[in-house]
């Protein structure tokens, strides 16, 4: 498999650093406010990364943090605490907004298809192996104490910019919102490894550290926190395009001093999901989630569909509208596979290991999930019988996960039940034993006028036939009648 590492600037052919298993770390949400879909898309293009290496054959270990301390409102170390500011908006306690946000984030991942990790683990977890790492960082002089806080030094460094060949733009979303120069800091890049002075004083989660009583910085969580569960060599670390600076750009700073050594082999990072204005928002404009997706009649999976439909490092334009054509196509595709016929025949085994190849041979090239998707559409033109075809797309979506088989089979289980009503026979009864043709014809065209909804009509034979003496019981799809 060949995946683009943004550390080396090129798409480099995937080697594990141990073959026997896989290390994969990412970055997990902030959880002061519900995920928003372009949140998600980058969750959702990791999912299919993991899975896709599993269908390869690999072993992997995923772990991820939940950031539930230390992330500021600007990745730049300024502003208030995104978990204080959470719960003052919700008048709750930071622990119970934590709580609440994690639960949400987990519930919408789960309508995405998307895998938990294996390992989830809250920042707040750690403070002990957040204060050994910072203290080895201070005692081997890549760390610095001013001003009550303890700072990163990244002058102790040959290469602090490791992923310059992001656009300008993603490198400054870090430090553009809020700025201000922090005069405790040597060089301008140096990042907040332990707080204890804040501007903000009210700062609800606090902790004994040899600096004082503080908190930890952003960054630090996510070194320790995957070097913790996934030892001193990652494979593959991930997450949104905007967190390669400062954020990712950090971790690397000080895992790679703590460590004396290279830390991590490839970084994949996803593009950004748009709005016509810009940048999604959880404040600003329509706050985007998966729930709003639901209130307004839209299959979460379509959405996945929608993501896969283009490649993880472009950005993607979100609109209704484009959802829209999202959400038919997905419909159509589903329909299509619900034509097949589940038990046809046997599996061809050999026609399933050739489109099986094909699909590798387009998710190899860097994780093309569009190219991925028209292999889906390639299989149910395939030469072959149905069960194989359904073979076939089982495997595709071990890794694309938008139920195929399922939804097609419960769309075919639907139009089955649909028909049989419509076309069941109309049963007429006689309880007494004697059938007469004439009753039976009257009480057809009763059950012919109620289907055409001629209520007037089907009284009027009702009527009629209780003037013959007929009394009428509806049954379903039926009734059943008896003199009297
Ligand atoms: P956060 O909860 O802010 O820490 O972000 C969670 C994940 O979403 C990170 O991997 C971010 O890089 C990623 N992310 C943030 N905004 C977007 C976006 N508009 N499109 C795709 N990914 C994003
Ligand atoms: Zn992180």
């Amino acid at each position: 498999m060949y995946i683009y590492n943004s550390a080396s600037h090129r798409k480099e052919e995937f080697v594990p650093v141990d073959p026997s298993l896989v290390k994969m770390y990412t970055c997990g949400p902030t959880v002061y406010h519900f995920a928003h879909i372009g949140n998600l898309r980058s969750y959702i293009m990791e999912d299919v990364l993991e899975k896709y290496l599993r269908f390869l054959g690999y072993n992997v270990k995923r772990v991820m943090n939940i950031t539930d301390v230390g992330h500021l409102s600007s990745d730049a170390d300024t502003g208030e605490d995104k978990m204080l500011k959470g719960a003052k908006r919700e008048h709750k306690s930071v622990m119970e907004i934590a709580q609440y946000y994690t639960d949400a984030f987990f519930d919408d991942c789960k309508k995405l298809n998307i895998k938990r990790p294996d390992v989830v683990e809250p920042a707040t977890n750690c403070i002990e192996e957040y204060i050994k790492i910072i203290t080895k960082l201070l005692d081997d002089g890549y760390a610095y104490q001013a001003g009550g806080n303890v700072y990163f030094d990244t002058s102790k460094l040959d290469h602090y910019y490791i992923f310059n060949d992001h656009n300008e733009e993603d490198l400054a979303v870090g430090v553009r919102e809020g700025v201000e120069a922090d005069a405790n800091k040597r060089n301008k890049n140096d990042f907040v490894l332990w707080f204890t002075k804040s501007k903000f004083e009210d700062q609800a989660l606090k902790w004994d550290s040899p600096w004082g009583v503080g908190y930890p910085g952003w960054h630090i969580e996510c070194s320790c926190i995957s070097m913790k569960h996934l030892g001193e060599n990652l494979d593959i670390h991930c997450g949104g395009v905007d967190n390669a600076f400062p954020h990712h750009t950090n971790e690397i700073a000080q895992s790679e001093s703590y460590l004396g050594h290279k830390w991590t082999k490839y970084w994949v990072h996803v593009a950004h999901l748009n709005t016509l204005d810009g940048k999604m928002s959880k404040s600003k404009g329509e706050f985007l989630t998966v729930s709003l997706l639901e209130e307004k009649g839209y299959d979460p999976i379509a959405y996945r569909f929608f993501c896969l439909q283009s490649h993880y490092r472009k950005n993607l334009v979100f609109t209704w509208k484009n959802l829209d054509n999202a959400q038919t196509a997905f419909e159509k595709l589903i329909g299509r596979i619900a034509n097949l016929k589940p038990d046809d025949g046997a599996v061809d085994e050999a026609a399933r290991k050739e489109y099986r190849e094909k699909f590798i041979a387009q998710m190899d090239n860097d994780i093309n999930t569009p190219n991925g998707v028209t292999v889906i559409y390639d299989v149910l033109k395939a030469q072959t019988n149905d069960a194989t075809k359904r073979a076939m797309l089982a495997d595709i979506d071990s890794v694309l996960s938008l139920d195929l088989l399922q939804k097609a089979d419960a769309l075919r289980e639907k139009n089955a039940r649909a028909a049989a009503t419509q076309s069941a026979e109309f049963t007429v009864i006689a309880e007494d034993g004697a059938p007469d043709a004439a009753v039976e014809t009257l009480i057809r065209q009763r059950a012919e006028a109620k289907k055409a909804k001629s209520f007037a009509e089907a009284d009027r034979i009702r009527d009629e036939l209780r003037a013959q003496g007929v009394e009428l019981t509806d049954i379903p799809n039926g009734a059943k009648w008896k003199r009297v």
